[in-house]
């Protein structure tokens, strides 16, 4: 039996689910997640979506019902008693989970991951997905159309269509590939706008948004190689500006569009710490790179967090850290 027709068999041979997803959860963990969902409660299931953080505003529209609630310790704890299943979305270590971590732990039910992130950990029942997909989102269409679950809808190809969109750079990452372009026609076909949908996504921004990436972008500056740009986004920059954390998704990518960098790095800082974003051109493993500092991801993107330091602390030791990699 594959991995999916495993899959398949635990979702029919169990009644309730708790889905969900990492913190500051992009457009590939809320479509996969509500995709899920959809497939779920057509297959008449009982189905909680709980996340750690709440779901950003340019995201709203794919969650119309408002069916994704943010993690209430008192409320939702209780949820990893009751439920048989719970499962990962776009992420594939605990750590990601953030307050609902310990309870994930200690969950005796079926536990399982749909995801393409490098370095799984080993506390899953069930591992769906690997690093060649593009997105969470084509995973999920591959276990519909290899399983016959659920029909394809509207609904499924609204959230698919925005989860592989989003992560594949809008068609132009590494894994685009004339296997993405065949699902995304046809989910164009079940009625999908993409032009509506990247308006959505990317052309409905906060004004603040826009103000805080003029003045992030006046932060950049290269290293002696001119082979790595890097960018800091502060609370004071967030507090003049009126922005939020996730307004800052994307920022990064302004670093590889200069000429000749092939590293790009984002210092964000956290109410305790510093969030670090890491891209890179071609081979170079970005996900090594932020593993040196706790942290993991894609080749050529990869986070981490550090806490209880400053963006001071460690811009000289992360640059010089990427030097090793160009
Ligand atoms: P972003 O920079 O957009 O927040 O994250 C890019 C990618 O890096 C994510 O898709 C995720 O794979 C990875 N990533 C970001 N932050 C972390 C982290 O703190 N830990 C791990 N393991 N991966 C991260
Ligand atoms: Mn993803």
């Amino acid at each position: 039996m594959n991995n999916f027709e495993q899959l398949k068999k635990i979702i029919l041979s169990h009644k309730s689910f708790l889905l969900t997803t990492h913190v500051n959860p992009d457009a590939d963990a809320i479509g996969s997640q509500l995709a899920f969902y959809e497939i779920l409660r057509k297959l008449g299931k009982t189905v909680y979506t709980v996340n750690h953080s709440s779901t950003p505003y340019f995201l709203k529209f794919l969650d119309p019902k408002n069916v994704i609630e943010k993690f209430d310790e008192k409320k939702h704890s209780k949820l990893f008693e009751e439920v048989d299943v719970v499962i990962l979305l776009d992420l594939n270590q605990s750590k990601r989970i953030a307050h609902m971590e310990n309870y994930f732990l200690k969950f005796h039910g079926v536990k399982i991951c749909i995801d393409h992130h490098q370095d799984t950990e080993n506390i899953f029942d069930c591992v769906i997905g690997d690093t060649s997909y593009s997105a969470t989102g084509e995973i999920i269409y591959d276990f519909i159309k290899s399983t016959n679950i659920v029909e394809l809808n509207y609904r499924l190809a609204l959230q698919l269509y925005t989860a592989i969109m989003t992560d594949t750079g809008s068609f132009r990452f590494e894994r685009t590939s004339p296997k993405i372009h065949l699902i995304a026609a046809e989910l164009l076909k079940l009625g999908v706008n993409p032009t509506k949908i990247y308006d959505e996504v990317y052309d409905q921004s906060h004004f603040s948004k826009i103000k805080l990436l003029g003045e992030t972008l006046n932060t950049i500056t290269l290293d002696s190689t001119k082979q790595i740009a890097f960018m800091i986004v502060t609370h004071d920059a967030l507090r003049r500006t009126g922005a939020e954390e996730a307004d800052v998704d994307g920022f990064v990518n302004y670093c590889l569009s200069i000429k000749g960098v092939k590293i790009g790095i984002l210092f964000y800082e956290l109410k305790d710490g510093v969030k670090i974003s890491f891209r890179s051109k071609g081979n170079i493993p970005v996900n090594k790179l932020a593993a040196e500092f706790g942290g993991g991801g894609h080749l050529n993107a990869s986070g981490t967090r550090l806490f209880n330091t400053t963006i001071q602390d460690n811009i000289d030791k992360v640059v010089k850290a990427a030097q090793n990699y160009l």
